[in-house]
């Protein structure tokens, strides 16, 4: 055997694909029953299909590794919302995340062209970024200088001073909620990063679904890697190295826990004690709902969005995510929500529709969020509880038992806090090696970090080609 992945994740699969494209022989073991891990897509009630992790994918539709792959030809199709994004106010109103810069700036009133200025320098160049991005930050000099340096003189500060050169409330909110997804509280350095990257996605490539759910990416990448000869075994929950065959590489779709719990005593003693230490995040509490028609929301732009994020104010949004950094539970927690029936309809029997929230608590907090969770929701559409036909409550102890990497409910797989969001899983030149020659590491835990995007897999791959195989890409 060449190479063993562990773990079917997104990650995971493109890791293998890369391997595979070389010409070699892959096996992937898979703990779940199906693949995908936070990219799955299952009943809720009969009838209803929703998303137990991952919904919009942004950064899936924007990825270069998926864009180079034939997933189309094996069942994947994005389908994008009239809008990427809408921030409702309680008044009705809202600004939206449009395609269209034009369109996003005019949503802010007074802010209109201090966003178009933000903007100018980067919009209609998503490769270039993700290039400049989304990228081991030590890989060597940057490709696009330029921009690079220009992003980079944004993105490194705390959310919450980029968003100054906004002066009325719509436009902070706005960006506060887009620099909410780095999960970490909007004073932290490089927070502003998050928010200029999923901005410059929606105008770019739009925060599309994908139809039937997010299943579809992980079937597609499934799919195509047993054209390639790949083979994949799920219901394999690994826990020891002697479960896995004799091979040239391994590599670990995993979190830097189950890595060490697998293969610890095969890393050298150092590299085991700084993976040790690596640092957790915010967990989250997550409700997937059955609705008996669309959401009431008093905002029209809110109806025609495929993500809804619910503060509304910059002020509230960065409190709730300081009060649950600090092991609190925010009274009035900050909400991502999507309604993908919207642009997905196939979801859900005709006129019906699907809806999740989430939000974030505590590391590893065991308390119930959902009556919090749905006052928020309420202050935006009201009426909305009376729609509701079933509800899924998945708290952070749920998400762990979903999948083995959501330890304690961390979506990230890790803090993305300041420089944890470049340095990941630790402060390494190369950081999928592990001290071991044979041994990797290609999860989300690894730059460029969470999404649903696969870079992480091929950065691993590459490196394992090169070290292993003595392959280059
Ligand atoms: C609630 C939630 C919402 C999210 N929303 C979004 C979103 O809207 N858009 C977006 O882009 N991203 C989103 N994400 C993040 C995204 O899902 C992840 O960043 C992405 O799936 C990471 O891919 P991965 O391959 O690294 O790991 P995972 O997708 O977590 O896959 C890891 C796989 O490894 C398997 N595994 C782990 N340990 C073992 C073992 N010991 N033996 C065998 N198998 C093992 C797991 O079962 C799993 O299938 C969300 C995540 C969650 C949980």
């Amino acid at each position: 055997m060449d190479a063993v992945v562990v773990g079917a994740g997104p990650n995971g699969l493109t890791a293998a694909i890369a391997l595979a494209e070389s010409g070699l022989e892959v096996v992937v073991y898979e703990a779940a029953g199906a693949v995908g891990g936070g990219a799955r897509t299952e009943e809720l009630v009969p009838g209803f299909r929703y998303d137990p992790c991952s919904g919009a994918h942004p950064t899936g539709a924007g990825s270069p590794v998926f864009a180079r792959m034939p997933l189309a030809k094996h069942g994947l199709e994005w389908v994008q919302p009239e809008l990427p994004m809408a921030h409702p106010f309680p008044d009705g109103s809202a600004a939206v995340l449009s395609r269209s810069v034009a369109e996003t700036a005019e949503s802010l009133g007074p802010d209109a062209s201090a966003y178009r200025r933000l903007m100018a320098p980067f919009a209609g160049r998503w490769p270039q970024l993700v290039d400049a991005v989304m990228r081991p930050p030590l890989a060597g000099p940057p490709r696009h200088p330029v921009l690079s340096a220009r992003m980079g003189s944004y993105g490194v500060l705390p959310a919450t001073v980029l968003q100054r050169r906004f002066a009325a409330e719509r436009a902070r909110g706005l960006f506060a909620g887009m620099a909410g997804h780095g999960s970490a509280p909007l004073t932290s350095p490089l927070t502003a990063g998050f928010g200029m990257m999923f901005a410059l996605s929606g105008h770019d490539v739009g925060w599309p679904v994908a139809r039937g759910g997010s299943q579809a990416i992980a079937d597609a990448l499934a799919g195509y890697l047993r054209s390639l000869g790949g083979v994949i075994h799920t219901n394999r929950r690994i826990r020891t190295m002697a479960e896995l065959p004799r091979a040239r590489a391994y590599l670990f779709d995993t979190a830097p826990e189950g890595l060490l719990e697998i293969a610890g005593d095969r890393l050298p003693a150092r590299s085991a004690r700084s993976l040790a230490r690596y640092r957790r995040g915010l967990s989250v509490f997550k409700l997937d709902y059955a609705l008996d028609g669309p959401m009431p929301w008093t905002s029209p732009d809110a109806r025609r969005a495929g993500t809804i994020h619910l503060g509304p104010t910059a002020t509230e949004i960065n409190a709730s995510l300081t009060t649950a950094s600090r092991g609190r539970m925010p009274e009035v927690p900050f909400l991502l929500t999507g309604q993908p029936t919207v642009a997905d309809p196939g979801r859900a029997p005709e006129g019906k529709h699907v809806f999740w929230a989430y939000g974030h608590v505590p590391y590893g907090w065991d308390g119930d969020a959902t009556e919090a969770i749905e006052r928020q929701i309420e202050r935006f559409a009201p009426g909305f509880r009376d729609l509701v036909l079933a509800r899924r409550v998945t708290t952070p102890a749920d998400l762990e038992a979903h999948n083995p990497n959501n330890v304690n409910g961390g979506i990230s797989v890790g803090s993305t806090a300041g420089l944890n969001a470049l340095f990941r899983p630790t402060f390494a030149p190369v950081p999928y090696a592990t001290g071991n020659p044979s041994v990797f590491l290609c999860s989300s835990a690894t730059p460029p970090g969470p999404g649903v995007h696969g870079l992480c897999g091929e950065y691993a791959a590459r490196t394992a080609l090169r070290r292993v195989f003595g392959r280059r890409r």
